[in-house]
């Protein structure tokens, strides 16, 4: 009998026995994934992934905890040791607590189940508990080393929509043997020559043959991170953190300080992309998402902003805006750049707004409408009056990224960038938006252009110093950037300090909401996603790119989550006009063209629409599945999406024919229906009868539609109707 028990124990934990660790196995487990923890004596080690339907891999690697830090510029080595009085777990938290007797180091490594269902998150923790400085090394967020017994993987990721969304800014390639990509993230979105696109940190990897079962990963932080997948072998590596590049990357770790790696997600799939993204999307909304803004039925809100008039917005465009807004049925007034005395000087032009802005929002709020603005918060400039950020002040000046070259000007929203990392700049932040918040009366805050530094030139602020040698300035964009040794330091320090902002702020000002614009589309990010309401998905803004940017974006994030802005585009046919509107309609709506010059039968055609998507498409963009049923857009074929609502059994499909001029007909075979019930089709603009329909036939041969014209749409709602009784 005895050795019956242990041949169960080597079947049920074969690493625990002969890799001897100090602690008993620890299991996190959410409806979607189950993790087994081994805490070494010496190194913790994630030991197995478990996804259902039923598929497991095994982990190889033991957690590489640092092996020396860095004082007075001496190499010191590192002796960790579990300290099992501290390490616990429950259901929902694993910590092994690791210390360094010499230099007095504790490292917590964490795991978390904030949900129950979905992924699981990860964090590492160094705390400098002695009394001298001292420099860590990289420290990455997970490293995963999977024995792999499926031949054929697939490794799906997407772009950023950043400035305008690539031609192909979805990615599907197969995981073979020999495969090596890193896909790297910043707040910047700016590839260097030659190098790929920035996309959204995470990273779905799945067995292509049905049910598409596999694993993701991804990282919640917006600074500079990178993550690489490789296959030798049956051997699958994948590494997520701060990105490394240009290194040697070093942060400072003072007595008593504390470093956290960038959280990451880890969770298992199937369904292939839009099964992981089907169980991400819902659990980036509980765990990361601001319960206060979904908690209110009308999130996303349908908003009317000015930027259709550029700089050139004033109090009579903006009080004329209120009125049609209201007219239009819309939901939120949003001045963009333009209403500032200058650059760093973020008080409303006299000029423009000689009552003031907290005039304009009250004259929103007495239509209904909440009230937004735009603003640059960490840009500095030359103005002087009281209130102004100056270049030339010598507190600010130390402040800044880099001196200003002679006769430097800013350009006409951007300035010269403050190190948001450096504490008093934070401070002086800190009050500075709550500053604009209260006196503007603002619902909506929206942040651009480059909040966190790029790199820093600085020695005395708290990231490390660059490398000289190998620091680059580098012009664009109106700013500096600094390109050095320490630019992943500096933006780990900026990221937490502009998170820190954000969290105090939403804690004085319960129900504000934060866009995350930066540039368009260039922070869009699970840390993002964490302290902000909503993204500006891309800086273009007709419909081909608005459903490109959305079509990449809903794969990761919520779809309410997802703004498009629609800008004025040729529409000589009402067709036209509704292609247009429906090509921002599929998350959060943002108007950017001047409504008042719309013809009547514009306004009426708008009005419709917008009263359509908030009593019946709202619903399915905050809460329905989403399918993924075409080729990424291209502006010539068709594209389309299926939102599928299984508990109210319902749901739309956003049909859009692009120019192409042979194809009347269409065919998308959708998702997540069952074969054996009747469904109800209804035709939105009558381009057919409403029909009935069966699962079976959805499913396999498709739902058609026709459309006659070139750039034109569909709205095809379907309702469940019983079963077919077969
Ligand atoms: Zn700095």
């Amino acid at each position: 009998m005895r050795k019956r028990a242990i041949l169960v124990l080597l079947l049920v934990f074969p690493c625990w026995v002969c890799a001897a660790p100090a602690l008993e196995p620890a299991v996190l487990s959410t409806s979607d994934v189950s993790l087994m923890f081994q805490g070494g004596d010496h190194a913790p080690k994630l030991a197995t992934l478990s996804g259902i339907p039923e598929f497991r891999i095994n982990n190889e690697a033991m957690e590489p905890l640092p092996a020396s830090v860095e004082i007075n510029g001496a190499s010191v080595p590192l002796n960790w040791e579990i300290n099992r009085e501290a390490s616990t777990h429950d259901k929902n938290h694993v910590l092994f607590v690791y210390e360094s007797a010499n230099p007095h180091l504790r490292l917590d490594w964490e795991w978390e189940a904030r949900a129950g269902f979905g992924p699981v998150e990860h964090r590492i923790t160094v705390k400098n508990l002695g009394n001298r400085e001292l420099w860590l090394p990289l420290i990455d967020s997970l490293r995963l080393q999977w024995v792999i017994t499926k031949e054929s993987l697939q490794h799906f990721y997407v772009e950023k929509g950043a400035d305008t969304p690539s031609a192909h800014g979805t990615h599907l390639e197969n995981l073979s043997d020999g495969y090596h990509w890193i896909g790297k993230s910043s707040t910047y979105a700016f590839p260097a020559p030659g190098e790929a696109r920035e996309i959204i940190p995470a990273e779905f990897v799945f067995d292509a043959e049905h049910p598409q079962t596999g694993w993701f990963a991804g990282l919640e932080f917006s600074g500079r991170t990178r993550i690489s997948l490789e296959r030798a072998g049956n051997k699958v590596t994948s590494v997520l953190g701060l990105n490394p590049e240009p290194g040697p990357f070093r942060t400072r770790l003072e007595a008593g300080g504390s470093f956290t790696t960038p959280t990451v997600f880890l969770g298992a799939f199937s369904g292939g992309p839009d099964g992981a993204a089907n169980q991400l999307r819902p659990w980036v909304r509980a765990v990361l998402g601001n319960p206060l803004t979904w908690k209110e039925p009308h999130y996303p809100y349908t908003v009317n902003n000015s930027w259709g008039s550029g700089m050139q917005v004033d109090e009579n465009l903006a009080l004329r805006m209120i009125a049609d807004s209201k007219e239009l049925g819309l939901e939120m007034f949003h001045i963009d750049a333009g209403w500032f005395r200058g650059v760093g000087d973020w008080y409303p032009d006299p000029k423009k707004f000689p009552h003031g802005l907290a005039y304009i929002a009250d004259a929103a709020h007495k239509q209904g409408l909440r009230f937004g603005i735009w603003v640059d918060w960490t840009q500095a400039a030359l103005d002087t009056e009281p209130g102004a950020l100056n270049v030339h002040d010598p507190k600010v000046r130390d402040w800044l990224v880099a001196d200003t070259p002679p006769n430097w000007k800013p350009e006409e929203f951007k300035g010269q960038t403050v190190d948001v990392g450096v504490p008093a700049a934070r401070d002086y932040f800190a009050k500075e938006v709550k500053r604009m918040v209260n006196d503007y009366r603002l619902d909506m805050l929206e942040q651009d252009g480059y909040l966190v530094a790029k790199g820093c030139t600085r020695d005395d602020h708290p990231h490390a110093p660059p490398d000289r040698s190998t620091t680059k300035v580098v012009h664009d964009w109106g700013s500096d950037f600094v390109v050095a040794s320490n630019s992943t330091d500096v933006s780990y320090h900026a990221v937490r300090a502009y998170y820190n902002i954000y969290e105090q702020t939403r804690r004085e000002h319960p129900g504000l909401l934060f866009e995350i614009c930066n540039d368009g589309g260039r922070m869009v990010d699970f840390g993002s996603a964490a302290h902000g309401d909503y993204f500006s998905i891309t800086d273009t803004y007709d419909p081909l790119s608005n459903r490109r940017a959305f079509y990449d974006t809903s794969f990761m994030l919520p779809a309410a989550m997802l703004e498009s802005y629609v800008e004025k585009w040729p529409t000589p046919q009402p067709e036209n006009f509704l292609y247009m509107l429906r090509s921002g309609m599929m998350g959060w709506l943002t108007i950017m063209t001047d409504t008042t010059v719309w013809s009547e039968q514009q306004h009426n055609a708008a009005r419709e629409a917008i009263a359509l998507y908030k009593q019946k498409l709202r619903p399915f963009v905050r809460n329905a599945s989403l399918y993924h049923v075409s080729e990424r857009p291209d502006g010539v074929h068709w594209d389309g999406l299926q939102y599928w609502d299984a508990t109210r059994k319902s749901g739309v499909v956003y049909a859009f024919r692009g120019s192409t001029a042979d194809e009347d007909v269409h065919s998308f075979v959708l998702h997540g229906l069952e074969s054996d019930r009747k469904y109800k089709l209804h035709f939105q603009d009558a381009t057919a009868p409403d029909a009935l329909s069966t699962g079976r036939q959805l499913m396999d041969e498709g739902l058609k539609v026709r459309l006659v014209r070139a750039l034109s749409s569909e709205l095809v709602f379907i309702e469940e109707a019983g079963s077919t009784g077969k």
